[in-house]
């Protein structure tokens, strides 16, 4: 069976950034499952995967604009100490989840100077060039179910 839209995809993957670190892996756990088609994985590795089959290996570069996006400036930005209201020591490297127009967004402060705090938005991996190492190890169809609510449901399911 192939990987089309609506299938089910069962991968284990080694993610790598451009210094060859591994940053993520699956390795000694769960395969990763996901809804091919249904944007549950960065843009790039989908287009990759596209037309493969169960027990295929690939290994795919993936530049930022098709991984977590360009780093934007525009994200980071200085605020008040006072905007964080009931934590008392600020320290870089801190993330919070602040409501956003696009959803729940993730917050890191990257520098603290006195009471000025600059604080980004952006994805920890924006900007970054991605390598994965793929080995995939299941493809199967969708249900009703997971094709109306837009992603896989399984053991670690969201409900
Ligand atoms: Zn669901």
């Amino acid at each position: 069976m192939q990987i089309t839209k609506n299938k089910v995809v069962s991968i284990h993957y080694t993610l790598k950034n451009d210094a060859g670190l591994v940053i993520d892996s699956s390795e000694g756990a769960e395969p990763l499952v996901y809804l091919h088609g249904a944007q549950n994985i960065i843009p790039g590795l989908e287009q990759a995967l596209e037309g493969k089959v169960a027990d295929d290996a690939l290994k795919v570069s993936i530049e930022a604009v098709d991984a977590y996006g360009e780093y934007n400036k525009e994200l980071t930005q200085v605020v008040a100490a006072g905007m964080f209201e009931g934590v008392e020591t600020l320290e870089e490297g801190m993330e919070f989840q602040a409501e956003t127009e696009q959803g729940v967004q993730v917050i890191r402060i990257v520098n603290v100077d006195g009471d000025n705090i600059t604080i980004d938005g952006n994805h920890p991996l924006a900007g970054e060039r991605l390598h994965f190492d793929v080995n995939i190890t299941e493809v199967r169809d969708a249900t009703e179910d997971e094709l109306s609510h837009g992603h896989v449901h399984g053991d670690d399911c969201c409900h």
